[in-house]
């Protein structure tokens, strides 16, 4: 980090200001010139509150010169993370196809639909049993009982589960659960983040609506700081002024967080477009700039799904795009 300092700041001024910051054990270069000094901060500047610094009479500008993030920092980590689920792998090449409904809703319905996303090729089954609605008095999941169905779906078809996880509280009832999934509404809740970071289950930690991708991967970090270094990117759209999709895809998510971090980057179609006609070309889209997975939202019955119906695709629209996703790939190996 660089701090340029005021023309005509004292040398008292300046001395004040590096006993300062060495008293956070930073060490200071100073560079004086005619007009200007600039003070060249050296150490861990993680705990530099860069406004606060910025706010000082005497400085001009600060500038970071190293990303905040470490852990999830690909130039401290070069090599791609690649996380193992059961005989599942994402990232460094591995890509993974994660499918299910949207909720858990019966027994009936998660066997159905997992055995058929199965037979297509999915690698890994979602199903959300606690879910974050806009509105309370919509069908907010079947909590408790929802993952014990995930668990006999899992045991029905061999695929590992993925599922939120939206309160500290309900984490026990997660001991079974492969992947834990943390919501975009969730991704700044950092006593989630830090409390998930004690456990060494993968985390799928997905963008929040209006968060950029350094709060992402702060977010990741909160997570990698306390321990769990098994964490996934996940894409799913942002809030812009569009609203013919119910968010904006932002695939650049994928080449970008591949340069800053070492962790794969999984893209969610559905909740990124919210709606069936575009999902599967985004997911082709996604997976020809280099993702290292999909999560798709399938239902056996999208018009009577409690929960993002218009977004769900058919098992017979999911065999389709998976399919074409294997052709993609094929082309770009
Ligand atoms: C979900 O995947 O079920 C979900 C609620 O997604 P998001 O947090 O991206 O809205
Ligand atoms: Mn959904």
């Amino acid at each position: 980090m660089i701090a340029v300092l005021k023309h005509g700041t004292t040398p008292d001024q300046t001395q004040h200001l590096i006993d300062w910051l060495k008293r956070m054990n930073l060490d200071v270069h100073v560079s004086e010139g005619q007009e200007i000094t600039i003070l060249g901060l050296i150490g861990d500047t993680s705990r530099v509150d860069m406004e606060l610094l910025k706010s000082l009479e005497i400085v001009e500008t600060v500038k970071r010169v190293s990303e905040p993030f470490k852990q999830a920092n690909r130039k401290f980590h070069p090599k791609d993370t690649i996380i193992e689920v059961g005989n599942v792998r994402i990232g460094g090449g591995y890509f993974a196809v994660i499918a299910g409904p949207c909720s858990v809703e019966s027994e009936e319905q998660i066997i159905e639909v997992a055995t058929a996303v199965k037979e297509s090729g999915a690698e890994i089954l979602r199903g959300g049993a606690f879910k974050p609605r806009t509105s309370p008095y919509a069908f907010q999941g079947m909590k408790g009982e929802g993952i014990k169905l995930l668990l006999k779906a899992k045991k029905a078809t061999g695929l590992p589960i993925i599922t939120e996880l939206m309160n500290i509280n309900d984490l026990d009832l997660f001991a079974d659960v492969d992947i834990i999934q943390i919501g975009a509404r969730n991704m700044q809740n950092f006593d989630l983040l830090k409390e998930i970071g004690k456990s060494k289950t993968p985390v799928l930690l997905k963008r929040g609506l209006a968060n950029t991708f350094q709060e992402l991967l702060m977010s990741a970090e909160y997570i990698m700081s306390e321990g769990n270094e098994n964490v996934i990117l996940c894409e799913r759209g942002i809030r812009t002024f569009e609203t013919y999709t119910r968010n904006t895809l932002d695939l650049s998510a994928v080449p970008a967080l591949h340069e800053l971090s070492h962790l794969p980057v999984v893209i969610d179609p559905s909740h990124a477009t919210g709606k069936i006609k575009l999902i599967p070309s985004m997911a082709v889209a996604a997976t020809a700039a280099g993702a290292d997975g999909i999560m798709v939202e399938v239902h056996n019955n999208p018009a009577c799904a409690l929960c993002d119906g218009a977004q769900s695709l058919t098992p017979a629209q999911f065999d389709d795009l998976n399919r074409r996703i294997r052709r993609v790939r094929e082309a770009i190996l």
